[in-house]
């Protein structure tokens, strides 16, 4: 294995890196997450039941 080998290796493991990142990001529609994309407070079950697929709280919906 020579030294092109390698880093084609290395950026092909950085791209399942990536795309596995990106998949645990976009979580299916219907699955509500647990607390706010964006100030990380957590979403009430209440609101989680009316709005499938949430992902922030009420505040940062506004
Ligand atoms: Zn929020």
């Amino acid at each position: 294995m020579d030294a092109a080998d390698i880093a084609q290796e290395i950026i092909e493991r950085r791209e399942a890196d990536a795309l596995a990142a990106h998949r645990a990001n976009q979580a299916p529609i219907s699955e509500s997450r647990t607390h706010c994309i964006f100030c990380d407070e957590p979403i009430p079950q209440r609101r989680r039941e009316i709005l499938p697929g949430v992902r922030c709280c009420v505040e940062c919906a506004d």
